[in-house]
């Protein structure tokens, strides 16, 4: 017997795919199964499919639907085939695709491959529950009479797959060499009761159908593929027409346990909305699991593809880790040309609900751009310099009134001097009243003014500031500080 999926498949004719249950935010570990089968069509010109699994009607939703694009698209992570585009497989979206399963179905119950199944939940449970009992259903509609099933006509039934004798042994492009005896896996269900599809058999009837040459997928989903190979035999595709297969390791949290709500963030929706880059993000979940080369953490998308081979994937599971992902999109941010990083952050200053003039956001961005891990912390950085005066707070008040009220004075009354307003005549000017005057040590002469101006201890080059806000706003501020502390 020849081992499934050891005669490789290349070239243009490299079909792969993305297949998401749309019941929620789109997952990371989808996003990375996504982001590995569309480089690997890409790098062999092949076509990248995207397919809806929506066959779970109690668990699909139409804003999922459509947020699952959306974030694809956000993430650059475009389609060949599928919804928006349509194809030559279309329609892409299981929900209505029920003729083909129907089809499919049929074909099975007229070959005889499957039989009718009247228990209950509960009754499977009683009988199959307790030491010593295999798991899973035991076969008890296999076995019953005839006249048995006559007493059931008319009841509610799901149809099962109990499996040929045997075994499957396929080569999975990451796992390596795979076997798995038959007799381990129960007769499972391929519908419902009522006869909707269920995932096993409508991923198995699509994967044939669109031709689909490489599954890359979860290696939570590795129990399918031999149930999935029976089914491609049972409806009677060529083995050479069957998808090869990549497992890929789980993604964790930082204890070790697959990545849930419970031990990090889940969804890319919520990272694109929390200041990474959609390149930090691809990057970064790159590298859950493969490498472009040992020293290169920061690499370009585009380098992805050329080097990406399934082959080199690992099979250690990959821990999900924040702050490396924060370290490359500060890397990715610093990166950015002025204006692509403005167009970047100008969305976060809005819905902070700042009013952001033009020409002042990008003359800001170089005093900001290497000083942020996230675009949301342009959002804190700069919001002193976008706010409406009368909703001017200082974030860091007390700190503000424990500073020395004559660095003020002093600095007001320099600035108040001062000629022309550029940041190295006010550096200058600051220099000289606070340094050398005051005799302050550099390190500490400044904060005062820094607090006064933009409200925080931590804030962009503070005489750039100065600069940027002018002299009017600058003065105002630093005439209401002085005010306070004195009433204070
Ligand atoms: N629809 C499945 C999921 O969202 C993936 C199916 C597959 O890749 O075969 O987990």
């Amino acid at each position: 017997m020849t081992v499934i999926g050891t005669v490789p498949k290349t070239g243009d004719a490299i079909r792969t795919r993305i297949a998401p249950a749309p019941s929620g935010d789109l997952h990371v570990g989808n996003v990375r199964t996504a982001l590995y089968s569309w480089a690997f069509a890409r790098q062999h010109g092949g076509r990248f499919i995207l397919r809806v699994e929506d066959t779970d009607a109690s668990r699909a939703t139409e804003d999922a639907y459509v947020a699952v694009q959306e974030i694809l698209h956000w993430a650059g992570l475009d389609w060949d085939e599928g919804p928006g585009v349509g194809g030559p497989y279309a329609p892409y979206r299981q929900s209505e695709r029920r003729e083909v399963y129907d089809a499919a179905v049929a074909q099975l119950e007229a070959a005889d491959r499957v039989y009718r199944c009247w228990c209950t939940p509960e009754e499977i449970t009683a009988r199959t529950s307790g030491k010593g009992k295999a798991p899973g259903y035991d076969g008890f509609c296999r076995r019953l009479s005839y006249d048995q099933k006559a007493g059931h006509v008319g009841d509610p039934y799901v149809l099962r797959f109990p499996m040929p004798p045997g075994a499957t042994t396929w080569h999975d492009l990451v796992a390596g060499d795979i076997t798995v005896a038959h007799d381990q896996i129960p007769d499972f269900a391929i519908t419902r009761s009522g006869g909707a599809p269920l995932y096993v058999l409508a991923a198995a009837v699509d994967d044939l159908a669109m031709r689909l040459t490489h599954v890359v997928r979860g290696n939570d989903l590795t129990s399918a593929t031999p149930r999935q190979m029976a089914l491609y035999a049972a409806l009677g595709a060529d083995e050479a027409d069957w998808p090869v297969f990549a497992h890929l390791p789980q993604v964790t949290g930082d204890d070790g346990k697959p990545l849930s709500k419970r031990n990090g963030e889940v969804s890319l929706r919520w990272y694109r909305d929390n200041g990474f880059l959609a390149s930090a993000m691809l990057n970064y979940l790159a590298l859950l699991g493969w490498s472009l080369a040992p020293d290169r953490d920061v690499f370009s998308v585009e380098e992805m593809v050329a080097a990406f081979d399934l082959a080199t994937v690992t099979k250690n599971p990959a821990r999900f880790d924040v702050k490396k992902l924060e370290a490359i999109n500060g890397e990715k941010i610093r990166a950015l040309s002025e204006p692509a990083l403005a167009a970047q952050v100008r969305p976060f200053l809005e819905a902070a609900g700042l009013d952001v003039p033009a020409g002042l956001l990008e003359a800001a961005i170089p005093l900001v751009q290497t000083r942020m891990a996230r675009l949301t912390e342009a959002v804190d950085l700069l919001t002193f310099l976008f706010v409406d005066e009368e909703d001017f707070v200082v974030v860091d008040h007390e700190q503000l009134v424990a500073e020395v009220l004559a660095q003020l004075d002093a600095a007001y009354a320099a600035l108040e001097e001062i000629g022309e307003w550029t940041h190295t005549a006010i550096e200058a000017c600051l220099r000289t009243a606070l340094v050398d005057e005051l005799g302050l040590k550099r390190r500490v002469a400044f904060g005062p003014v820094r607090i006064a101006i933009t409200g925080r201890r931590q804030s962009p080059p503070l005489f750039e500031s100065l600069e940027l806000l002018g002299r009017e706003r600058s003065l105002a501020r630093l005439a209401d500080a002085l005010a306070e502390i004195r009433g204070y």
